[in-house]
């Protein structure tokens, strides 16, 4: 009861906002307008019943109102509801085609001389409730309506037969009440349609932002803040994807273990700052030297792995190669180092077959790691290949 005797806060719309609105509500407006524009229809003719049993001295003319004026009328405002018109357009045809209604049935009620009229006439305020409440038409167009039927009521109201100054005051008292709550029911309904709109904007708003938001967790989740390359986690995620999107190319595949070479001594010799820098190059530059397929990820520290997916064992000393020789390119001096170049360089591991299951990778990542410490035994900058058929091999 309190909610209906308070005005429900209207919200302001932007111009963008009250343009959503009305293509929201378009097709659920037009569905609930042609509902009621029949439902109204049915009613105004039905009313016949009480013309002919109240009055009896009108009925041809009655008939002839409603069935041969405001009923061909409806039935255009069905076709025209029905159509690809705009919304507002057809609410505001809805509501003139009630008035027409309206301007009949005071015909009906004026022409006749039967006392009854009066008792009928209180009807007018029904009327405009079931057009109002029934059609949920939107606040501005039924307030405007509202005020033309109340000023055509009021002034056919003194041509009744009987009519007098007291009977308007006793038909006011019983029409502003009715009226002036209905129209109070339109503005909460328009008013509540409004602020559910606004506030389902806004929940897509906050929805498509938490998603966006999602999405950069899950990347930067998967993704190591210094080189930008994929991490442990994103290496799982990785694996996972290829397994189920192409198992076959997990079949044979390479795996290759990097790791920098006297990256410790770097560190003591030139800062942590200049070790960071250092691994970045290395990583964009092995990076380049892999096909776009390759997943390549820094391990932890100063070690990175690589998958090459359905990659047969005679390109493993290839890429390994190459990563090696990218690194090697880069020409960042390493006076620390104990070799002789004097430069960065990488130690490369290599080891094939299948990764279809963990296990299985987890072989081929320990046999790859074994393959670096014999490339580091060796020497450095080389890369060495964990399979007893492949011959090792050094690089000056
Ligand atoms: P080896 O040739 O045998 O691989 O020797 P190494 O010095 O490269 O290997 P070691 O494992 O002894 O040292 C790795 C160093 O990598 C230790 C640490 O100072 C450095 N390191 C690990 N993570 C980072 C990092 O994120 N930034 C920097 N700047 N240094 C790192
Ligand atoms: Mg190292
Ligand atoms: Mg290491």
């Amino acid at each position: 009861m309190t909610r209906w005797s308070t005005l429900f806060p209207r919200l302001r719309m932007t111009a963008d906002q009250q343009n959503a609105f009305l293509s929201l509500r378009t097709s659920a407006r037009t569905r609930l307008l042609l509902s009621s524009v029949i439902g109204v229809c049915g009613f105004y003719l039905a009313c016949i019943l009480l013309d002919i049993l109240l009055l009896g001295d009108v009925t041809l003319l009655a008939i002839s109102l409603r069935f041969g004026v405001v009923l061909p009328v409806a039935l255009v405002l069905v076709r025209y509801v029905s159509g690809d018109h705009p919304i507002v357009n057809k609410e505001h045809a809805a509501l003139g085609v009630a008035i027409l209604g309206n301007v009949c049935w005071c015909l009906i009620l004026v022409s006749s001389r039967n006392p009854a009229v009066l008792s009928y006439f209180y009807a007018a305020a029904s009327f405009q409730m079931v057009v109002t409440i029934a059609a949920a038409s939107p606040f501005r167009p039924s307030l405007i309506a509202s005020l033309l039927i109340f000023v055509l009521n009021y002034s056919v109201i003194w041509f009744l037969e009987g009519s007098s100054g007291f009977y308007v005051l006793q038909h006011l008292a019983v029409y502003l009440p009715t009226v002036g709550m209905t129209l109070l029911v339109s503005y909460q309904l328009e008013s509540e349609a409004i602020a559910n709109f606004l506030q389902s904007q806004e929940n897509e708003v906050l929805k498509r932002e938490l998603s966006r938001q999602n999405k950069d967790l899950a990347r930067l989740s998967v993704t190591d803040p210094l080189t930008r390359l994929s991490n442990r986690r994103g290496t799982d995620g990785e694996l996972s994807r290829l397994r189920l999107e192409m198992p076959q190319a997990m079949e044979n595949a390479v795996v290759l273990i990097i790791d920098v070479d006297h990256f410790k001594a770097f560190n003591d010799g030139y800062g942590h700052g200049a070790g960071d820098d250092c691994l970045k190059r290395v990583a964009r530059a092995m990076r380049r030297a892999l096909p776009l397929d390759a997943h390549l990820a820094r391990q932890g520290g100063e070690e990175f792995l690589a998958i090459l997916p359905a990659t047969d064992a005679d390109k493993a000393g290839h890429f390994a190669e190459a990563v090696r020789r990218s690194v090697r390119q880069l020409g960042i001096a390493h006076e620390f180092t104990r070799d002789r170049n004097r430069h960065v360089t990488v130690s490369v591991g290599a080891a094939t077959g299948t990764i279809l299951n963990d296990d299985d990778f987890q072989s081929l990542v320990d046999a790859a790691d074994q393959a670096v410490y014999a490339a580091k035994a060796d020497g450095r900058n080389g890369w060495r290949i964990n399979e007893r058929q492949q011959v090792a091999q050094d690089v000056a």
